[in-house]
């Protein structure tokens, strides 16, 4: 495998099966897949699915956990109905997040990720312990399969972010560093955030946004290097930190557009790590 393979991140569900020979054909090795919907984690179709994926060849980096009655309309509903934080659903969400990482352990992969949610600024916050244990709890669950779990970053402070790994204490804590989220959460300067997160990030989202227009707004997400990320410099800051793993691009469009950006933005990183001499 080159340094920096390529790769694209790929939602499970209606037509899977076309969608994968798709990628393959357009010449990617690796993928991170969202967490299957619950039929296909189900037999008969599961095990259909891990053929499917073996079949392919294309290695799987991370399996993303997403939950149920989630949403990204804007900070507050995200604050309100994402990962871990929201009391109400945190025990079950930690339970999904363990079937998540068994269904990832089967197709090989390394590391399960996630928005967590927004971590609180203050530590003393109960949600912010309610968070350290949580993590810690998974943590060691995925500690047993060698497995790592990944805070996706965005929400909060590279600062903030450092702070909460080293207070929740486990080796298998590492980052999936989305350059893109940190503008469009308003959350501050990616490069800036990957020196400082750099001995965590294990894999990294080639996504593209703006800053937010309004308070309270997300910023919108672009085709890559059509946003504000400047993705030369990114990839040129991942190469200063020695940072080898996979370049995931993330289109958050369904359909043949989705595609289509994926195989433009591909041509994007080819030229780009030609550039810096990454081979
Ligand atoms: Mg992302």
């Amino acid at each position: 495998m080159p340094l920096m393979p390529l790769g694209v991140m790929l939602g499970v569900g209606t037509d899977f099966a076309n969608r994968l020979r798709s990628i393959k054909e357009a010449g990617f090795p690796t993928m991170q897949l969202s967490r299957p919907p619950d039929e296909w984690l189900a037999e008969p179709r599961r095990a259909k699915l891990a053929q499917l994926i073996e079949d392919s060849g294309i290695e799987v980096t991370s399996v993303a956990a997403i939950y149920d009655g989630e949403s990204y309309a804007d900070v507050e509903t995200v604050r309100r109905t994402v990962g871990l934080l929201p009391e109400e659903t945190r025990a079950a969400r930690v339970a999904d997040t363990k079937l998540c990482a068994d269904f990832t352990h089967e197709v090989g992969a390394p590391n399960v990720s996630s928005h967590i949610g927004y971590i609180p600024e203050d530590r003393v916050d109960p949600g912010y312990g309610a968070l350290v244990s949580a993590l810690q709890e998974i943590c060691d669950y995925l500690e047993r399969r060698k497995m790592n779990f990944c805070l996706e970053t965005g929400q909060e402070s590279g600062q903030l972010l450092s702070q909460f790994i080293r207070d929740v204490d486990r080796e298998n804590l590492k980052v999936n560093f989305d350059p893109a989220n940190m503008i469009m959460y308003g959350t501050g300067d990616p490069i800036d955030a990957l020196a400082l997160l750099a001995p965590w990030v294990r894999g990294v989202h080639c996504k593209d946004g703006e800053w937010p227009k309004a308070e309270g707004q997300l910023g919108e997400e672009k085709p890559l290097g059509e946003g504000q990320v400047g993705i030369e410099r990114f990839i040129a800051k991942l190469q200063e930190i020695g940072y080898e793993g996979p370049l995931t691009i993330e289109r958050e469009i369904p359909g043949d557009q989705q595609m289509r950006d994926f195989v433009r933005a591909k041509k994007l990183l080819e030229g780009i790590k030609a550039k810096l001499d990454i081979d």
